[in-house]
């Protein structure tokens, strides 16, 4: 790791004052609420598309940035870091990267008519990968399309699909060979665009504690009829296909744990410094500062796995806007995790009981 920057651009650290900045219209009892009543974020989400932000990564001549993974991955920590967390980053996550399969595969047809209306907020999607029988071992889906002339007719199951509830269309993998028909299992996968059809989808919302302003459901999907224009790509070849969304999909749902682990972190410390017990800040107790510590120490080395993580793509194809590709192995996030600790260490030394460390664990 010799030698390299992890210093964000001045762009970057533009972007990310600037989503700090406009997080401040929605604050902790906004997410309260909207988490208490089931209600999807509508002000936050119309605030980011009036301001061009799901448009971020999209491609200039749809109305977007074309910027890359690492703006991406600025914009949703700087938007689960306001204390807005899933219940924000869910409500927005598709619009940045999951259109990528539509994106780099999808007919100039099929890209004119949608990719504008996601830039624009005008257009909700959601993502039908995981069912109840596959999850991470997405080759065992078994929901089938089968050929009908100039359609496909739909049948399956899907689960913890994501905004089904609030969306128009549905990015949905299917089975077009069945598992045990082809050699290599990953093949004979189809993946489409497609209207998410109320009369023959149905959708029910699943009952879950947190993340209440983002539905997560379970669909049932009889006869659906879908039309061959809505196909993305070649026939069978939608696994990989929808790589292009999942992978940056990874380093996005990193970038907003990393979100809610600084936010979580700053309110604890704030917690310690503010709480008085036997006459004194709670945080000036050991008990107290070491697992702050711990959690700084972890945080940072999170943010340096996310921001470089080991045979990930040169500074100039993220220039281009590229997609890291997120090999994060265990083992590759245990050196600077052993990194972050040691400098942590180096920089605190042993904290002494007559000052307060967790006003360091702000200030580092
Ligand atoms: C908040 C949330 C939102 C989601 N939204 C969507 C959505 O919008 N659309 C959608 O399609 N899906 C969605 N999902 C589903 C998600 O993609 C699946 O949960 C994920 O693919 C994992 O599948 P599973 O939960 O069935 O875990 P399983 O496949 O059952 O695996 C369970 C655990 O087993 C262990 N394990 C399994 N195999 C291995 C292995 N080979 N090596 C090591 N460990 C292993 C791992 O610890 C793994 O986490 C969502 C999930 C969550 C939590």
């Amino acid at each position: 790791m010799g030698g390299m920057s992890f210093a964000l651009s001045e762009d970057q650290e533009l972007i990310r004052k600037s989503v700090a900045e406009l997080m401040k219209n929605f604050d902790d009892q906004y997410w309260m609420e909207k988490d208490l009543a089931h209600e999807f974020p509508t002000e936050f989400y119309k605030m980011l598309a009036d301001g061009g932000w799901m448009g971020i990564t999209m491609p200039e001549e749809y109305g977007g940035h074309g910027l890359g993974i690492t703006e991406a991955t600025i914009l949703l920590e700087e938007i689960a870091r306001s204390g807005g967390a899933m219940n924000a980053a869910s409500a927005i996550h598709l619009n940045i990267f999951g259109m990528q399969p539509v994106v780099k595969h999808g007919t100039d047809e099929m890209k004119a008519r949608t990719l504008p209306r996601i830039v624009n907020g005008d257009l909700h999607v959601c993502f039908g990968v995981t069912e109840p029988g596959a999850g991470l071992d997405t080759s065992r889906i078994t929901t089938f399309a089968k050929r009908d002339g100039d359609h496909y007719v739909v049948n399956g199951r899907k689960v913890w699909i994501s905004k089904a509830v609030e969306s128009e269309k549905i990015l949905l993998l299917t089975r077009t060979q069945r598992y045990d028909e082809v050699e290599k299992k990953t093949d004979g996968m189809t993946l489409f665009l497609t209207d998410l059809d109320r009369s023959k989808i149905d959708i029910r919302p699943i009952r879950k504690m947190g993340r209440n302003a983002v539905t997560s459901n379970e669909l049932f999907i009889d006869d659906l009829r879908v039309p061959v224009e809505d196909r993305i790509g070649e026939e069978g070849q939608g696994f990989k296909l929808l790589l292009d969304g999942l992978n940056p999909e990874r380093m996005l749902i990193a970038s907003e744990a990393l979100g809610i682990g600084r936010v979580a972190l700053e309110k604890a410390v704030k917690y310690g410094n503010e709480r008085e017990v036997f006459g004194r800040p709670i945080g000036m107790n050991q008990g107290i500062q070491f697992p702050l510590a711990d959690a700084l120490a972890h945080l940072d080395a999170a943010e340096l796995v996310l921001r470089k993580p080991p045979g990930s793509t040169t500074t100039a194809s993220r220039a281009a806007g590229k997609p890291t590709p997120p090999n994060i192995s265990v083992r590759k996030q245990v050196s600077p995790q052993l990194i972050a600790h040691c400098r942590l260490t180096a920089e605190w030394g042993t904290p002494r009981s007559t000052t307060c460390r967790v006003t360091s664990a702000r200030r580092a």
